[in-house]
């Protein structure tokens, strides 16, 4: 199971916010939408950074509520670990597992394409657990 598999059954939005906006609207937005991260993006729809819910959390447990009050660029990482929709599944599990973190935008020549995150993994692996056990299961019965 590739990458742009996943995207054509969830679909290729992507909820970015700008690096100039406060983590204020970044929660809002998290919660209105029902998501863990968002990709940060530049005037031109470049990729410039990754703001997850654990990031509005670090900030506002070491500084307080005034942390809100924060532009994104202060606490977005921005050293994105990206995949191109040619990447498998697998791939992406040992990508989030060694890098601690749960969501993975997907960029095609330098424009983004979509985001995946650990949720979707999963849930496509457990659908391709559940294929191999029934087809496991088709084969014990008819050999
Ligand atoms: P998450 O588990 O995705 O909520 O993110 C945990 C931490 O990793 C946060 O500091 C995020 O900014 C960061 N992060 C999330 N996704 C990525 C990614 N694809 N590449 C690099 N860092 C990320």
């Amino acid at each position: 199971m590739t990458v742009s598999r996943i995207l054509a059954i969830k679909g290729r939005d992507v909820i970015t916010t700008q690096p100039h906006r406060t983590l204020a609207e970044v929660a809002q937005l998290l919660s209105d939408k029902g998501i863990g991260a968002l990709v940060v993006t530049g005037a031109a729809g470049e990729v410039m950074g990754i703001v997850s819910e654990r990031d509005v959390v670090r900030a506002v447990a070491r500084q307080g509520a005034v942390a809100l009050e924060d532009a994104v660029s202060r606490h977005m990482t921005a050293r994105v670990v990206t995949a191109q929709e040619t990447a498998t599944i697998n791939g992406l599990m040992q990508q989030m597992t060694a890098g601690r973190f749960r969501h993975v935008p997907v960029v095609e020549d330098g424009r983004l394409v979509g985001l995946i995150s650990i949720g979707d993994v999963v849930k496509h692996r457990l659908e391709e657990y559940e294929h191999e056990q029934q087809a496991l299961k088709d084969y014990i019965a008819t050999a």
